[in-house]
């Protein structure tokens, strides 16, 4: 059994050459699905540059699926089995002319959405932006409703359009409110972005049997990063009283690689304090899921953005205890989004509703431009790492799309 020494899994003598500042090290092993010119889309793990195929060193037709979907509900003991196996071959030099063959490089393979979606739900669980977004919508009011500090916050989205990083965001259409109150309709003219962790269910529950928050890792495989497209002006003139609608579920686009929660150990932080406290389903105190992950903005390659989702109020666990205390049953394959993720400078908001406050104070680019919201062309791309062990940092690779002018209003 190899542990990480001293010195950490950087000390551990792997055969593989990775590149020092490697995002995807022996102690992360993230899942995607890829593709290679006449082969059908399989498993396989992202290793330095490489990705490990899966489906061909091990045979098993589990992997060889196109999603991750039915080697996730198998469950939290064939998820640390395969972590266990993958990381002994990768570490023992007597594998190395075996899996050799089955290491292909990145930079050669496509990669798909790993999962099929079932549910799609999305939270609003970072007290900056709530604040935030309510001093801008709701100007004169309290920033947070009365139920914001008592409950994860959230909605249920369209599974339909969650698509992999890369896939093209085409200006949505719809009605927004025109300057003398009667609706217009036409392109959105307030495209913007959120920046969020995506959490993905492996194992399902029973109906009837809610998760606590203890359960977390029980069901919850890994993380990945995601992009909460959001027409703002649609968003704005039909949220009321039912919430997001069409202002969000034309596109959301997700990371490649679902970074398994066994990689976020060492990244496991002490959440905000809840005050007031919590009810007993909520409370998190003997284990809590605060994950310090930085994620970074960039908005046609310059970072815009660093938010910090350390700092988030309600944690991952809890957002899945609250989805489920109803007692609606998770499926494999459920996703659930964090809520875009600000922190309290003005360079750690999440969006450009926050970054130019509502439109009022433009986001000056280092080219001169600058932006209230999204313009035709305009690439969107989301990347994250994480503390692992010995020093390392666990990345999440990225998540991207570019803006294309509407077509549905021609
Ligand atoms: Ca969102």
């Amino acid at each position: 059994m190899v542990g990480p020494g001293p010195l950490g899994v950087t000390a551990r003598d792997t055969w593989l050459e990775l590149p020092e500042d490697t995002g995807f090290g022996i102690a992360n092993l993230p899942l995607g699905v890829f593709s290679t010119a006449g082969r059908p889309p399989r498993t396989g793990i992202a290793i330095g540059r490489h990705v490990l195929d899966l489906g061909g060193l091990t045979g098993d037709p589990v992997h060889s699926t196109g999603s991750l979907n039915a080697f996730m509900a198998l469950g939290p003991g064939a998820w640390r089995g395969l972590r266990e196996q993958v990381t002994d071959r990768l570490t023992d030099e007597r594998y190395r002319a075996r899996i050799e063959p089955h290491l292909i490089p990145r930079a050669g393979v496509r990669l798909h959405l790993p999962i099929a979606v079932a549910d799609y739900v999305d939270f609003y669980s970072s007290e900056q932006h709530a604040v935030n977004v309510g001093r801008i919508f709701r100007p004169g009011s309290p920033p947070l409703t009365p139920n914001w500090k008592h409950l994860p916050i959230g909605y249920h989205g369209r599974a339909g359009t969650v698509d992999v990083s890369g896939t093209p965001v085409l200006r949505p259409c719809g009605q927004r409110e025109g300057p003398d109150g009667e609706p217009i309709f036409g392109p959105s003219t307030r495209l913007d972005f959120e920046a969020e962790l995506g959490f993905v269910v492996g194992a399902p529950s029973e109906p009837g049997r809610p998760v606590p928050v203890g359960a977390f890792p029980d069901h919850v495989f890994g993380v990945c990063l995601l992009n909460d497209w959001s027409a703002r002006d649609l968003q704005a003139w039909e949220y009321v009283p039912l919430g997001p609608f069409l202002g969000k579920s034309f596109r959301t686009s997700i990371s490649p690689w679902v970074v398994p929660l066994a990689a976020l150990e060492e990244a496991r932080v002490r959440p905000p304090v809840r005050d007031p406290r919590p009810l007993p389903y909520l409370r998190d105190d003997e284990d809590p899921w605060g994950l310090d992950i930085t994620l970074e903005v960039r908005l046609g390659g310059e970072t815009v953005s660093r938010p910090p989702a350390a700092g988030l109020y309600w944690t991952a666990a809890q957002q899945l205890a609250h989805l489920t205390v109803n007692g609606a049953n998770l499926r494999t394959g459920d996703l659930y989004g964090s809520g875009t993720v600000s922190g309290p400078e003005r360079n750690q908001r999440g969006s450009l509703l926050e970054l130019s406050w509502g439109g009022t104070d433009p986001l000056t680019l280092a080219d001169g431009s600058a932006r209230t919201f999204l313009e035709d062309g305009d690439v969107v791309t989301l990347t994250a790492s994480a503390p692992g062990p010995g020093g390392t940092r666990v990345g999440f690779g990225e998540v991207t799309g570019q803006v294309l002018p509407a077509r549905c209003c021609q």
